[in-house]
């Protein structure tokens, strides 16, 4: 038997290229194993978003030498730091097998079975590949009734801290039938709720038919079975009021929008490279307000970013009291080699970083009660999905995308879409029971 591995770091755009990697070895006779020492292969899906992406990569290829050594086991690298890197990495640790940028995992499969090492892909230049997507990939899902669902690859904005343009490319949008035929695939699996990703949505546009991402949303509500649909992420400069007014037409669009402001002052925001002022940025949430006006908000924040001064910092308390976000993702910056932000000199302390990063998580814990407050004694609709693996009740996400744990759903609601009355606001979570109705 063939079997491999995977180990994926990063965000949800990663697991979904291992998922589609898993998908295509498994086409071909593999094995997914969940433990890397039964492996014959195995995979390490990077990131170089986060802290300190280079020593996760390498702490985790080293732990999986004895079994290199040993049993001649082979190791691939893929994802974002593949990219960045390329032979950098077998130069470092020759132990590795090959290297796959993102858009190159699709070669996978030929590179290990044809026995290809050591291999090095990191190109860029995906348009016209639509067969980064092969049909042998599609439809698969990490998830029982859940699925996301890559629209687009790599992103044009540069903001000035981020590595992302430089690993992923340039944008390349997806056929919009190749994705409406997944979409149809996963239905016919028990999806019934996918999440559309890419890095800005809003930029998607069909390569062929010129489709936008609003139109693409309307075409995926018109799939029967398909009950919910979400979307992620949005640039603010580019969230529109056909956008806004998708949440209100479509009922199956579910009521949550992230819309990442980083920051809450002017002059930071210029420096990010970001191309909107806060101003803009509260205009964009009055117009999802104004068509949905429960929509469940979230965002990322950016504290320390070099040049930030306490003012600056202020105002960005400022922002997350006057937006009342539901749920925020707050980091204290940290340089990414290669982007423009590298090169400013990195001039806020880290001790002051950590205490406003502090003070942001603070300000939110304290606004989540009011915030939240909104769903206590109320019916959501949870699509129940698996066991909380601390408490062991069931859980799943409300329609404002916030995790819901339901203390007496049995097996028989696993993947429907209950009502629950919430009874308790936690700090991540709802806690509620089943309406007897439901
Ligand atoms: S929009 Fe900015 S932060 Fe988001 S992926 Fe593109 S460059 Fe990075």
């Amino acid at each position: 038997m063939k079997r491999f591995f995977i180990r994926t770091f990063g965000c949800q755009m990663n697991v979904y290229d291992s998922e589609r990697v898993s998908a295509m070895l498994t086409a071909r006779g593999w094995t997914n194993v969940p433990e890397a020492s039964s492996a014959d292969i195995i995979i390490i899906n990077s990131c170089s978003v986060r802290d300190k992406p280079l020593q996760k990569l390498f702490s985790c290829s080293g732990r999986f030498l004895p079994l290199v050594r040993k049993k001649g086991v082979k190791i691939f690298i893929m994802g974002c730091v593949a990219q960045q890197l390329g032979k950098e990495i077998i130069e470092k640790a020759p132990y590795i097998s090959g290297v796959f940028g993102p858009g190159a995992e699709d070669m996978i499969p030929d590179v290990i079975e044809k026995g290809l090492f050591p291999f090095v892909s990191n190109s860029t230049d995906l348009l016209e590949r639509e067969e980064i997507f092969p049909v042998d990939s599609k439809g698969n899902f990490f998830e029982q009734y859940t699925s996301s669902i890559t629209v687009m690859h790599g992103c044009n904005n540069f903001c000035s801290y981020c590595i992302v343009p430089y690993v992923r490319g340039k944008e390349v949008s997806r056929k919009a039938s190749s994705i409406l035929e997944e979409i149809d695939i996963l239905i016919s699996r028990g999806v019934i709720e996918v999440t559309l990703l890419g890095q800005n949505v809003n930029s998607y546009k069909d390569p062929v038919t010129g489709m936008d991402f609003t139109e693409l949303l309307y075409e995926a509500a018109k799939k029967p079975g398909l009950e919910r649909i979400r979307f992620m992420t949005s640039h603010p400069k580019d969230f529109n009021e056909d956008l806004a007014a998708a949440f209100r037409n479509i009922p199956s669009l579910m009521p949550h929008l992230h819309l990442p402001a980083q920051s809450g002052s002017d002059r930071v925001l210029g420096m990010m490279n970001r191309k909107y002022s806060t101003v803009e940025y509260l205009s964009k949430i009055e117009l999802a307000r104004k068509h949905c006006p429960d929509i469940a908000l979230s965002s990322d924040f950016i504290v320390g970013f070099p040049g930030e001064t306490e003012k600056d910092f202020d105002k960005t308390l400022e922002l997350i009291n006057t937006a009342d976000y539901d749920v925020i993702f707050a980091f204290a910056y940290s340089p990414r080699p290669g982007t423009a932000a590298s090169q400013i000199a990195d001039t806020v302390p880290e001790d002051e970083k950590a205490s406003r990063l502090n003070a942001v998580l603070e300000l939110q814990r304290k606004k989540i009660r009011k915030v939240r407050g909104r769903y206590l004694g109320r019916t959501v609709k949870v699509l129940v999905e698996k066991e909380s693996p601390k408490s062991g009740t069931l859980m799943g996400r409300n329609e404002h995308n916030l995790l819901t744990h339901i203390i007496d759903a049995t097996d028989a609601d696993r993947g429907r879409i209950i009502d629950v009355r919430i009874d308790e606001i936690l700090e991540n979570t709802l806690r509620g029971k089943k309406n007897e109705n439901s």
